[in-house]
């Protein structure tokens, strides 16, 4: 993520809006679920869409980055709580914003089989997987007012290299971005998603 789109996201949010976001995190980690939509003003809620933090449909909460509240390819398993993420680098960073281990189960877009992966608590570690050398695609593409629209849809997690390069070789243009080893997928994600809890703790104390 560039530096002007992180600080979009996070200068001067404060108050009911940071409040609200806090509260929404909170429910997809301990239901898997987001609360009632008209739990909150629409002021709030349009304050969130506009820095791309948590969107709306259908008069609910669709989901709130990293969660989704539609099932998804990337299944997130924090304790007895499952949540699905919005793509595969959400589901790999999900851990270290809630600093807590999770078991993260992905499809192959190329063959569906599933891919069953553990990272540590401290959200930097992968400690098995189940197939030797998953791929994590991170897409390059321009991210319009959502990102769950544009970016997410091309940030995947393959079982095998082989499965990746199959699929690049699918796309009707040739696909830009970076070929992530689990690690670098898991780095990312981290890096990505530890301040959406931390830098709301941080600026409520002060
Ligand atoms: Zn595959």
């Amino acid at each position: 993520m560039s530096e002007s789109r992180f600080a979009e996201r996070w200068d001067g949010l404060s108050g009911a809006p940071r409040q609200a976001h806090l509260t929404i995190l909170q429910s997809y980690m301990t239901n898997g679920a987001p609360p009632p939509a008209s739990q909150f003003s629409a002021e709030v809620l349009a304050e969130l869409a506009r820095r791309d933090l948590v969107h709306v449909r259908n008069g609910e909460i669709a989901l709130a980055y990293p969660f989704s509240t539609s099932p998804t390819d990337f299944l997130v398993r924090l304790g007895d709580v499952t949540v699905y993420a919005v793509c595969a680098v959400d589901a790999l960073g999900t851990p270290a914003m809630v600093r807590k281990p999770a078991e993260i189960v992905c499809n192959c877009p190329t063959c569906g089989a599933r891919v069953c992966l553990n990272v540590s608590s401290d959200g930097l570690t992968v400690e098995n997987a189940s197939t030797s050398d998953p791929r994590v695609w991170a897409g390059v593409v321009a991210v319009e007012s959502c990102a769950a629209d544009s970016q997410c849809k091309s940030m995947l997690l393959f079982c095998s290299p082989e499965h990746l390069d199959t699929w690049k070789r699918s796309q009707p243009q040739s696909a830009r971005g970076f070929d992530l080893s689990l690690a670098q997928g898991v780095q990312l994600g981290a890096a990505v998603f530890r301040p959406f809890l931390h830098a709301q703790t941080s600026t409520a104390a002060s």
